[in-house]
């Protein structure tokens, strides 16, 4: 009778939220839901691609030729970043609601099996610096671990810290960012025992791919895996185009 009644309440409170807060689509504004059909179709364009090279490869596996250059064994990445996941990724990073957190979460789980994350490797969010922290009040790619350890049941390891407070990088070209987050982060004291197991390096989008780079560069143990998960990436074709989350709102 109780579970009953719950599902009652919970129905009724979903009714009267939508009537309270009418859901309007995040990226085009049409009302109805957090994602119109529309803007969700536009997302089906997933490819798995080389971190490096940003070419197709079977399961996000880095290429032989480019491990030379790279740190990454593979990387996950659920979609390929365009306008819509742009707007998306704004709202995660700077609207902190359970609407958003919901559609993030649905977005992974259908496509959760694309990829057999290893099982026994542990989720790193790429860290933000404290001073922007304060500012913001959540971490995104914390947020997003949660999502991913939700789903594929991986624990959430805290364990690197930015070190040096970087300019934002949204009009930089490919070498000024790898520039401005050279040696930015730096593994914790407390967790040095932790860093022998594998890692999975969460960030919200990977464009250049700086950032999560200079974050693989924390982890160095020998026979170690290091990989890289996002909710969405930059192919090859749209690499030089890419723009920020942030730039997406001065359009708006
Ligand atoms: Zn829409
Ligand atoms: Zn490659």
């Amino acid at each position: 009778m109780r579970i009953s009644l719950n599902s009652t309440y919970t129905k009724l409170r979903t009714i009267l939220g939508d009537i309270l807060y009418p859901k309007y689509c995040v990226s085009c504004g049409k009302p109805g839901a957090m994602l119109c059909t529309d803007c969700k179709n536009s997302l089906s364009g997933y490819q798995s691609v080389c971190i490096y090279c940003r070419r197709g490869s079977i399961g996000g596996m880095t290429h032989p030729k480019c491990k030379t250059y790279t740190t990454f064994m593979s990387s996950y990445s659920y979609y390929v970043y365009n306008d819509v996941l742009k707007k998306i990724i704004y709202e995660f990073k700077y609207k902190h609601n359970r609407s958003i957190f919901k559609l993030v979460y649905n977005l992974i789980y259908e496509r959760q099996k694309l990829f057999r994350l290893p099982p026994s490797a542990i989720l790193v969010p790429v860290p933000l610096h404290p001073q922007k922290l304060k500012e913001r009040g959540y971490n995104q790619a914390n947020e997003l671990s949660k999502v991913i350890s939700q789903i594929y049941g991986l624990d959430i390891v805290d364990c690197l810290e930015r070190v040096k407070y970087t300019q934002t990088q949204t009009k930089m070209s490919v070498r000024k960012r790898k520039e401005n987050v050279n040696n930015a982060f730096s593994p914790k004291h407390e967790f040095r025992d932790t860093l022998h197991r594998d890692i999975i390096i969460v960030d919200d989008v990977i464009t250049s791919g700086s950032t999560i780079n200079e974050c693989a560069k924390c982890f160095s143990q020998a026979g170690q895996n290091i990989h890289a998960l996002s909710l969405a990436i930059a192919t090859h074709h749209t690499y030089s185009q890419t723009t920020s989350p942030e730039e997406t709102v001065q359009t708006k």
